[in-house]
């Protein structure tokens, strides 16, 4: 019995050990999962933990509406959420978009309290929320959390110019190569769930029109478009083709920030033959 009762200690002891370091393991790879996050030191991580809740964000889920109060920030790990904006007449552009390199509600933090723009998971995945209060908090403490936050912040300031300027300037072909790319960096994978009418509202183009420059983009081997969803055959080929604003955007965000760990998914798929699938 003696032998019984130190067997059952020792595998409840056991099992104590292996469920916290499976909980510390599961803990690191949410972190891992946001650049922000896995930036901060493990003392500063545990201590913001008990306050954030891993959440999923459903494809079309609208993060926060134009002027809506703040509840909530969110750090995604394997959504994309889009800023948006939308005019009188309907038409919407994308500004900037925002995943597993950042932050979404930045005006909390920056004091404006609320944003003039719309936030929709155009991907849908998880994220990790924290309360405005706790985030308000944790930014006037001054630590390392509120330094990543305003290097970040920065980071998305160049995204949004840089956008601007690449809609005004570059024509939509290399614009979808910027904004493939720029979504292709924020995914484990290369596969991207998407509708030609979506990018053509993230873009601020027609939707005629991108079907044309993504049937280039297919024909020459770059992507593969079946029913809702791009899959990124050559990335090093969309590199190639894009304007000079995704480097622009992704070197800032890599000096600001930190350099990704991209995935293996995400470095060069080799070219294979389309599926034949219509675009
Ligand atoms: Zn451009």
């Amino acid at each position: 019995m003696i032998f019984r009762a130190d067997t059952d200690q020792y595998e409840s002891s056991l099992a104590v050990v292996l469920e916290s370091s499976m909980f510390k393991a599961l803990e690191m790879q949410e972190y891992a999962g946001n650049r922000l996050l896995w930036s901060l030191s493990e003392e500063e991580r545990a201590r913001l933990r008990p306050n954030m809740k891993h959440v999923t964000l459903a494809l079309g889920q609208v993060v926060y509406e134009c002027g809506e109060r703040i509840d909530y920030v969110y750090f995604p790990t394997t959504c994309v959420v889009s800023l948006l904006y939308t005019m009188r007449d309907g038409s919407t552009a994308e500004m900037a978009l925002a995943g597993n390199d950042g932050v979404v509600g930045i005006a909390l933090f920056l004091g404006g309290g609320n944003i003039p723009h719309r936030a929709v998971a155009q991907i849908g995945g998880l994220a990790l929320k924290m309360p405005a209060r706790v985030l308000q908090e944790e930014f006037t403490r001054g630590g390392p959390l509120q330094h990543i936050l305003l290097l970040y912040t920065q980071a998305l300031i160049t995204q949004i110019s840089q956008t601007a300027v690449c809609n005004r300037l570059h024509p939509l072909e290399q614009r979808l190569c910027r904004w493939l790319l720029l979504c292709h960096d924020r995914l484990n994978g290369s596969e991207i769930p998407m509708t030609q009418e979506i990018i053509a509202n993230m873009l601020g183009g027609r939707r005629e029109s991108v079907t044309v420059a993504a049937g280039r983009l297919q024909d020459a081997g770059l992507i593969h478009y079946s029913r809702g969803h791009i899959k990124v055959l050559d990335r090093e080929g969309l590199e190639t083709m894009v304007c000079e604003c995704y480097k622009i955007v992704d070197d800032e965000l890599s000096r600001l920030v930190g350099a990704p760990q991209r995935s293996e998914l995400n470095k060069r798929v080799p070219c294979r033959e389309a599926d034949g699938e219509a675009l």
